[in-house]
Parts: structure tokens; sequence; C-alpha cells
């Protein structure tokens, strides 16, 4: 097999996608699921189209038109606000937007009517978070103006918490959203038919008893693909947590000192290196680096540990285990590895089917060769 690679485990994300379309359905919630961390791979939107996901999400119109020239055919929402430079595109392969600007929903429609296609729009509000969002106070006048505009439909509103300061989806702010979509029913006389209340930071909210409410749309990524909610990045019971995970191969295996000799100045990245002295130690180079991924979002098998990483090494202390060259060593990813690995050329994406485990169980974590 190909090394390095994320071997990804379509079944367990079906599994992981179903779970929650069944739980949040019971509660009146319905899911997109977000291919953005996975560039938009037809693999993984396959996967959860299978689970009852009700469309697809993507940041990028590049990944959203490489869906739609592998035939994708269901609804997939640009959970980005467009840039003005791309509208004619974003008309043209997505369903819906989210959108925050008026300059660029005049565009929108503007692109619309050339491309004779109606775009829905989805309004985002900014409820604390500080980051994209409509200031409640200026919603009213935003939604009208969608309305006014040939080709577009006024889908809904949105809100996005969790990822720029770390707002926590709550009672009050979810409550916060309700009120307006109430508002904007009752003033402009529409019927908005999305409430969307953020991502996989709001499934404490979303799946526990205090929920209520107009909310009833998420858009899920991190916990489909990696089994965890993302506001405190605990496991979500019943998810996979290792639906992904990394493999690199050995190509250095040898007993070394622990600590550096010669005059120390910046290292690769600028930072300094330990200096505790552990006498010789087992190190291993793996061929994978910091163009790929993330080193400090990989999680090593146990009795592994990471001591660095450069552009194309990752510098692991292999304990008591004795590592051959040629092996290979498997790691879990978070968010940020897997994003950056999965857009690294230099990462071979392995797709498989069939479960091996059960959720939360601890599989191999290195192969001989
Ligand atoms: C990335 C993103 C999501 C999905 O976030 P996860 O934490 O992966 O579930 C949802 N909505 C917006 C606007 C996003 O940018």
């Amino acid at each position: 097999m190909n090394a390095p690679r994320l071997e990804v485990d379509l079944d367990k994300i079906t599994q992981n996608a179903r779970l929650l379309v069944e739980e949040l359905g019971e509660n009146g919630i319905t899911v997109t699921g977000v291919t953005k961390s996975c560039m938009g791979s037809v693999e993984v939107a396959k996967a959860m189209l299978r689970a009852g996901v009700n469309g697809l999400g993507d940041a990028r119109i590049e990944n959203i038109e490489a869906m739609r020239q592998q035939r994708i055919a269901a609804p997939i929402m640009l959970i980005r606000s467009p840039m003005l430079s791309q509208v004619e595109r974003v008309v043209r392969h997505a369903d819906i937007s989210f959108n925050t600007e008026l300059a660029v929903v005049r565009r929108l429609s503007a692109a619309a009517q050339l491309a004779e296609r109606t775009h829905g729009v989805v309004l985002m509000v900014e409820l604390g978070d500080l980051r994209e969002g409509i200031l409640p106070g200026d919603l009213v006048n935003a939604a009208r103006e969608v309305l006014r505009l040939p080709n577009l439909v006024l889908t809904g509103i949105g809100t996005n918490l969790a990822c720029h300061s770390g707002v926590a989806p709550d009672a009050a702010n979810m409550a916060d959203l309700s009120a307006l979509a109430d508002e904007l029913e009752e003033t402009l006389e529409v019927k908005l038919e999305l409430v969307s209340g953020g991502n996989s930071a709001n499934l404490d909210w979303a799946l526990g008893a205090g929920r209520k409410g107009r909310v009833n749309h998420l858009r899920l990524g991190e916990a489909i693909l990696l089994g965890r909610e993302s506001l405190h990045r605990q496991p979500v019971d019943g998810l996979y947590t290792d639906a992904i995970a990394l493999v690199a191969e050995v190509i250095e295996s040898k007993i070394k000192p622990s600590l550096p000799w010669g005059t120390l100045g910046e290292t690769a990245f600028g930072e300094g290196v330990t200096s505790m002295d552990r006498g010789d130690m087992a190190r291993v180079i793996l061929a994978i680096g910091e163009q790929d991924l993330d080193p400090d979002g990989l999680q090593p098998p146990e009795g592994l540990s990471i001591l660095g990483a450069s552009s194309d090494h990752l510098i692991l202390n292999s304990g008591t285990h004795r590592l051959q060259v040629g092996g290979e060593v498997r790691f879990g990813v978070n968010y940020s590895a897997l994003m950056r690995a999965m857009t690294s050329p230099f990462v071979h994406k392995a797709m498989v089917r069939g479960i091996k485990n059960k959720p939360g169980a601890v599989h191999s974590l290195y192969n001989r060769r």
C-alpha cells in the first residue's frame, strides 16, 4: 500500500452520519453533511448521502464543482459567503449559499438571472462568535432586499458559533435565532424553510433536553468524520472516532542521544527543542511532515510520542518499541491534521469499506513490514 496515506473507512462515516441523522431527526433537525475537510471527496459525499443527510455543504466552490463533475446530484450549499469573483460559478453549481453582504447577494441575483436559475440564500446572523454574520438589527432590511431581488429565494437564516471565539451554542443564543426567524416571518410575511443553528459544536445543545425552538437544521462535518462534538472535542456516544487514520512509513530507526550537541540556533520552524537529558533513546523518523499535515493534531499509538516535525520528517520517540525501516505507524487525526493531510497531494487517500471494530474500541496501531 502507498504511504503516507489517510485510511478512510466509508462505512464508519455512513454509520456516524446515520446515527446523527436519526437522533437529530427525532428533535426535528435535518443534517447537511459537510465535505470541506475532505476536499469535497465524492466517496465521502456518497457515504454521507447513503446515511440520509438531506444534502451536502462545502466552503469551496472548487470542491462543489468537483462533486458535480462526478455526478453528485444532491442539493449542495456553499457554506461560506461567495467571493464576488465567483458568483457565476456559485449559482451554476450550488443550490444555496450562505450570505452576509448585500453587494454579494445582488451579484448572485444578476448571475442567477443570466444563468436562468433560482438560487437559495441563507442569511447568516452574528450571534457573538464574531466570525461571519449580519448584526441582528440589520437582518430584516437584508432579508427585504433578498426578497426584492429576482431569481433569489430566501431559504432561511443561520448562525455559526464556536469557530472563531469559541462561543458555545446554548439555550440563549439559539432562542435569539428562533426569535429572529419569527420576527422575519411576521414582518415580511414569508416562510423560512431553514433555521440553521450551527455545526458540530451544537451537538450538546441539539441532542440535549433543553432544546426547543425553531432551529431545524445543522451542518455537520467533524462529528460525522471524527465522531466528536467540536466544543470540547468529546466523543459522541455511539459514534466511531477512528473512521479516519493516518499511516506513515518509517525511514530511519536508531538509538540516539536525547540531547542535541553543538551551538543551538533556530529550528526549521522557528521553535527550540526540549532540553531534558533522558540518555539514549529509540528515535524513529517517518516520511511525512509539516508540508502534509498538522503534526500537533496526530494521536500516536500507545508507547510512542512525537518529538517534533520539519517539512518532510516526523520524529518519534518509540520508547521500548524498536520499529523497522519500512514499517508503518498509524495515527489518529484531529480536524486540523485531517484537513491538511486531505489537501496534500503527497498523502494518498485509501478509501476502505467494512467495519472491523465497535465504536470506542482501539485497534492495531502499527504494522511491521
Ligand atoms: C466548517 C463549517 C461547518 C461544519 O463544521 P464542523 O465543526 O466540521 O461540523 C458548518 N458551518 C459552517 C459555516 C462551516 O464553515
